[in-house]
């Protein structure tokens, strides 16, 4: 079984297109390259529904979009017999997790995927960065920390690309058993968005991931596609990764279920 559980719902110039006919894109992509079923996780951020959530300008700026039309096209594509889920991307704010519980807690979803972008308002993947305020260890630091807080509050499913803190500065020599040790209860996903990315490098790191694997904590696929075109892109670079860390099963969410199923 072979999924990719994290896409962002757009039209093929990545604009927003929360529509059936955008969703029917994804999956003739999917298709193409032999993806069995695959998630949508749009930003959470984009639906005014979540204003209250937000005080950084990032955030604020993108929250426009009535989330109904969303939730409405996968729930529709999925009642026309498409293998799709309905998920979502939450960012983590520390704080917040009641506001987050309740702003998500209206709508249908298979799973909820856990995403820290940014901390103090500084950014994990976008300047000016954590990393460079605190540097690379202070930085882990407090990213690992905020992820254990997010793996431990309830919120979510599986948390998405688990080392992104690694985008800035140098790796450094961690104690990856303790990070998988703090992440009990959810799953991680295993990302080919990093080799797309300034660092080339698969989410999570060998060593983290073989951690979560001797932890049992168990995998989801991820392509981070946000255009239809790019579904499952290097999910056998993802899948070969999991392999090596010892996985042998990939999970699959329905209405916030778990199962596993066979990887590959
Ligand atoms: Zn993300
Ligand atoms: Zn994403």
């Amino acid at each position: 079984m072979i999924v990719d559980y994290h896409m962002h719902l757009r039209a093929p110039d990545e604009s927003i297109e929360h529509t059936v006919e955008a969703v029917e894109r994804f999956v003739e992509h999917a298709a193409e390259r032999g993806i069995d079923e695959i998630g949508f996780t749009e930003h959470i951020y984009y639906f005014e529904q979540t204003r209250q959530l937000w005080s950084m300008p990032y955030h604020l700026e993108r929250c426009a979009y009535d989330i109904e039309p969303y939730v409405n096209a996968v729930v529709e594509a999925k009642r026309l017999g498409h293998s799709v889920k309905l998920g979502i991307e939450v960012d983590y704010e520390p704080g917040r997790e009641e506001e987050t519980a309740e702003a998500l807690a209206p709508y249908p979803w298979d799973y909820v995927l856990g995403s820290i972008h940014f901390l103090d308002g500084l950014g994990i993947d976008a300047e000016p960065s954590l990393v460079e305020s605190l540097g690379a260890e202070g930085a882990w630091h407090r990213y690992y920390e905020a992820l254990a807080r997010a793996g431990a509050s309830g919120l979510f499913d599986s948390l998405a690309h688990p080392d992104l803190v690694k985008m800035f500065g140098d790796e450094i020599d961690w104690d990856w058993d303790a990070v998988a040790g703090s992440l009990d209860g959810v799953a991680i996903e295993v990302s080919s968005a990093g080799l797309h990315k300034r660092h080339g490098k698969l989410y999570p790191n060998a060593a983290l991931l073989r951690a979560a694997r001797e932890r049992g904590i168990p995998i989801t696929l991820a392509s981070d596609s946000h255009v239809p075109q790019n579904v499952g892109r290097d999910l056998d670079r993802a899948i070969e990764h999991a392999r090596a860390a010892g996985y042998e099963t990939v999970t699959l969410f329905d209405r916030r279920e778990a199962r596993q199923e066979p990887l590959g």
